[in-house]
């Protein structure tokens, strides 16, 4: 998992601007610091692909302040349409429904790895040598995400699928609210769980998969399934998808909507969250008359360590103890000593998503939460303090508790891991002013242009020499008083 390039941030606001398109639909603008404390005149704003983080497999590229040529227009549009899906949505459903029958044998279905395409009959002599899948079932069929090869590089689809406990336990707090409709957005395998078990047991929950990977065209249909990008809300196949995704989120009396969300952990989560934002909206009555505003429950699927960044761009979110499940990530996994470090981002209150007490998890009565076995109650804080899957230790010094690892160190006069160099702090200072206990993202100088940054700085710094003479000054009256 690679958290964001920390010297890289994004800027939302471009309305103003002329924004340029790559394959995955509008790019993001960026601005890059320099590594080495910022410089202030050495940034520069540029375009990149908002999906992909990885250079290789998109190599949208441009500077804000650049101008374009005709020839490279041209060439951008040769290379999006080299990369759009070669069949429409409508073809690749047609394709498989043709497979889809209990009549048809199952040596007659063949998924192609190396194509992504599941081949019809007359095609499987001209995929010799490919990586294929034979004798797919029709069950198998209905599980994509067990047929389909997850694509776990962190700078793509960062594909990692839930395990098994994940799926039920996210189903049963759907039921347990009521909810009619479910809009998975980046949630294939809640997607498929909730499609495989309608009809059956009187479930009738609707569900609509948003995702970028192409590849669900062909199993789902374009009523189930909008090819959609959640870093600039941008859907491809915009007419249809476009629609059904507005008939899904339109409220209406009966309707109970939630959104299920489990995006790349390595992109940029302002973009990610002025989609949701964009989305809850989209799912909220609209007529002013109506007295309460039904908000919609949101499930998102972040890591812990990521809580302040979501916080700060959805402040009705807050964080759940439950530690999520994964199938193919041996980080993410329950097998770790201390469990997955991803949890679930909620706008529902705590006592709506009971946890399960089989797996250790209790309600705190002073907290009003659900907490983790090893996640104690502490009576000097006031509450349950660890985040990380360990137990917390009070230190009586900071007056905090802090992870198990650390110790207080008298000359650092804080806790600190147990084999620190004392006075290297931690936590590298600000790429902006270079203070320390902020970064970048909250530093005061940030929407100051480089030249009043430049002021301030020097402003700043000569305060700092001022009090440093003043102070050497007291010290040596002191010393002659002595
Ligand atoms: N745990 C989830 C899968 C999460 S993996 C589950 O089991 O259902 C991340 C998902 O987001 C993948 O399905 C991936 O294809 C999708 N994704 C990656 N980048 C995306 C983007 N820019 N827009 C929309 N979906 C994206
Ligand atoms: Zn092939
Ligand atoms: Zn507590
Ligand atoms: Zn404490
Ligand atoms: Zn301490």
């Amino acid at each position: 998992m690679s958290a964001n390039i920390s010297n890289v941030d994004v800027i939302l606001d471009t309305e103003d601007l002329d924004v340029p398109s790559c394959p995955h639909g509008p790019a993001l603008l960026f601005i890059k610091y320099d590594q080495d404390g910022d410089k202030p005149g050495k940034q520069r704003k540029f375009f990149a692909c908002s999906a992909f983080r990885d250079r290789k497999q998109c190599r949208f590229f441009q500077y804000a302040d650049e101008k374009i040529s005709k020839e490279k227009m041209e060439e951008r549009k040769l290379i999006t349409k080299g990369n759009s899906p070669k069949y429409s949505h409508e073809d690749l459903w047609n394709r498989s429904q043709r497979l889809q029958h209990t009549q048809v044998h199952d040596s007659a279905r063949v998924y192609c790895h190396t194509c992504d395409l599941l081949l019809v009959p007359e095609e499987h002599q001209q995929h010799k040598g490919h990586t294929l899948k034979m004798n797919i079932s029709c069950s198998l069929l209905q599980r994509p995400t067990q047929l389909f090869q997850p694509q776990d590089n962190n700078k793509t689809y960062a594909q990692y699928l839930f395990a098994s406990s994940t799926v039920t336990f996210t189903l049963e707090a759907l039921d347990k609210l009521g909810v009619t409709h479910v809009l998975c957005v980046g949630a294939p395998r809640i997607h498929e769980a909730v499609t495989n078990r309608s009809g059956s047991k009187g479930h009738s929950t609707r569900t609509l998969l948003l995702d970028l990977d192409a590849r669900y065209m062909q199993v789902y249909s374009s009523s189930q399934f909008c090819r959609f990008n959640m870093f600039n809300f941008h859907f491809f196949d915009s007419e249809t998808s476009q629609q059904v995704y507005q008939d899904f989120v339109t409220p209406s009396p009966e309707k109970r909507v939630a959104i299920v969300t489990d995006p790349p952990f390595g992109g940029m989560v302002e973009a990610l969250a002025r989609t949701m934002s964009r989305i809850m909206s989209d799912c909220v009555r609209q007529d002013k008359d109506e007295e309460e505003v039904i908000t919609v429950p949101v499930l998102w699927f972040f890591p812990y360590f990521l809580e302040k960044r979501i916080a700060e761009a959805i402040p009705a979110l807050h964080m759940l103890d439950y530690k999520v499940d994964y199938d193919n990530h041996s980080l993410f996994s329950a097998k770790k000593k201390k469990g997955s470090p991803v949890r679930i981002f909620t706008n529902l209150q705590a006592r709506q998503i009971p946890l399960p007490s089989n797996e250790g998890y209790r309600w705190c009565e002073v907290c009003e939460q659900y907490s983790a076995e090893e996640n104690k109650h502490c009576d000097k804080c006031g509450r349950c303090t660890s985040k990380d899957g360990t137990s917390y230790v009070h230190c009586e010094t900071c007056e905090r508790c802090v992870k198990p690892s650390w110790a207080h160190c008298s000359s650092c006069n804080r806790c600190q891991l147990q084999d620190h160099k004392c006075g290297s702090s931690q936590e590298s200072g600000c790429h902006i002013c270079g203070q320390s206990g902020h970064k970048r993202r909250d530093c005061p100088l940030k929407h100051l242009s480089n030249r009043k940054r430049k002021k301030e700085l020097a402003f700043q710094s000569g305060a700092a020499v001022s009090r440093n003479k003043k102070r050497k000054k007291s010290e040596k009256k002191e010393k002659k008083r002595r």
